[in-house]
């Protein structure tokens, strides 16, 4: 039985109430009333359950799914105005102990280089991240317990911490290593992590079982409950995420969001972010293996509806995915994006032509930073470097309740015009910093509050004048 608040993976991603909720939806996929009701419940901004998202997921009506588009623009706008915050990966060692089908470190891949970085490996990629104006980073590695123990991992986030090359420092480390214990979940707190980040790869237990025969991930239990045991260490943000196409993807987003409403009930808040990967081709990976690949339509539904039914989630993109599908996406409910990303251990430094042959998967968007920013900015968005809640301690229910009494948006877009600022002066290209700098003059008057706005021109001066780091 389905019970959201149990700490039993099992219990709160009931596979039966998983498979009755499609049958449900399946039902009404052509239910007009029912489509109505869910859509006037989203439009109060305050979510949907999974049953009513699935609905609309499963919706075969074409003027009820253009409502449930311009609804997710309208939700997204309302949430997150054109703001886009970036990131990029930094992958510290590619020696894994587990056997995931889907993945070039699986264990039994004896043809890829393995590696991991040194301290110093790591202050050079850093200055190379920086370099490109990136100011938030999640670090990614794969389990081994001698190669890269908590250790090695609460070391490499020091060093990151302790970087600081010309303008340039890592503000926030989000995290995206291996399930572990509260223990060592408290420890990573303790090293200032943002955002503890898990995929969960595929909810479905026994696809789960087959795609991860052994190691430590094998534990569907295990893997499936470390949120929990991340909030228990005192980790107030985690991120959520599925790999797209291991599974039937109405499982997967039934199933997502039902462990959305579980760190809701059991823990008083829900996800911080949910990524929204697709399997890609890697060394030994033919993604065309995997049966349930989703094409770029389904996933714009499934990002659409999720925006809708969890509102105030992030929803991250990364460059697995091309130019154009970003472009519809960003529109539709992400907020968060990597750009000039590398997939390889010590990609940022390594040479071009060493470049793929330890990625976890294949960059479809290869454009650099630079690109990217100026491609967001001439498409009306602003990007955004800001990391201003974890530092503020605004993080878990601190965090969420701001975001739900609307007071955070008065954060969030001068915070960001203010880091796009030091981006401008530090590291964009000349075209970047024209366009640029006409969108901060248009978009200061935006700031509805007087004091804020005279408070971020004087920042603004302060940062042509040479001073770095203001937020609100
Ligand atoms: Fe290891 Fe993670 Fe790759 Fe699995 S997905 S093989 S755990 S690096
Ligand atoms: Fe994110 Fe907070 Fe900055 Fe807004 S103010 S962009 S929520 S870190």
């Amino acid at each position: 039985m389905f019970k959201p608040k149990s700490r039993r993976a099992e219990e709160f991603i009931d596979h039966q109430e998983v498979l009755d909720t499609l049958e449900y939806a399946a039902q009404h996929r052509r239910n007009a009333a029912l489509i109505d009701t869910v859509l006037e419940k989203a439009r109060q901004r305050k979510g949907l359950s999974h049953r009513e998202a699935s609905v609309l997921l499963e919706c075969d009506l074409e003027d009820k799914n253009a409502e449930i588009y311009a609804l997710a623009k309208r939700i997204k706008q309302d949430f997150y105005g054109n703001r886009i915050v970036m990131f990029a990966p930094l992958y510290l060692s590619n020696y894994c102990i587990n056997a995931c089908a889907y993945c070039p470190y699986h264990r039994q891949n004896k043809h890829i280089p393995r590696k991991k970085l040194t301290q110093e490996e790591i202050v050079k990629e850093v200055i190379a991240l920086q370099d490109m104006g990136h100011k938030r980073l999640a670090i990614e590695s794969g389990e081994h317990p001698v190669y890269s123990p908590l250790e090695y991992i609460l070391e490499s986030i020091q060093t990151i911490y302790s970087v600081k090359h010309h303008n340039g420092a890592i503000r926030r480390v989000n995290v995206n290593i291996a399930a572990t214990t509260a223990e060592d979940y408290a420890k990573l707190k303790e090293a200032g992590i943002g955002t503890y980040i898990l995929f969960q790869e595929t909810y479905h237990k026994e696809s789960y079982e087959k795609l991860h025969p052994s190691g430590p991930k094998h534990d569907y239990a295990w893997h499936t409950e470390a949120m929990d045991r991340a909030m228990d260490g005192g980790i107030d943000d985690v991120g959520l995420g599925v790999l797209f196409g291991l599974e039937r993807y109405r499982y997967e987003f039934a199933a997502l969001l039902m462990h959305a409403e579980h760190l809701e009930a059991a823990q008083g808040v829900g996800p911080h972010t949910i990524s929204m990967p697709r399997i890609r081709a890697a060394d030994g990976i033919d993604p065309s293996q995997f049966a349930n690949g989703i094409n770029d339509d389904i996933f714009a539904k499934i990002i659409a509806c999720i925006r809708i039914a969890v509102p105030y989630t992030g929803m991250i993109v990364s460059t697995r995915e091309s130019r154009k599908c970003r472009e519809r996406v960003l529109e539709l409910g992400v907020s968060q994006i990597s750009g000039g990303s590398r997939t390889t251990v010590g990609g940022y430094c390594a040479p071009e032509a060493q470049d793929g042959e330890t990625a976890q998967f294949e960059v479809i968007d290869t454009r650099a930073l630079d690109e990217v920013v100026a491609w967001l900015i001439e498409r009306g968005h602003i990007p955004s470097f800001c990391t201003a809640c974890y530092r503020e301690g605004r993080t878990g229910d601190r965090f969420m309740s701001l975001c739900k009494s609307g007071q955070l948006q008065n954060c969030c877009h001068p915070n960001a015009l203010m880091t796009l600022q030091e981006y401008l002066l530090d590291y964009a290209a000349p075209h970047t910093r024209a366009v640029g700098e006409n969108l901060i003059a248009a978009e200061i008057p935006q700031i509805p509050n007087e004091k804020v706005r005279l408070l971020v021109g004087d920042h603004l001066r302060a940062i042509q004048g040479g001073s770095r780091d203001f937020r609100l």
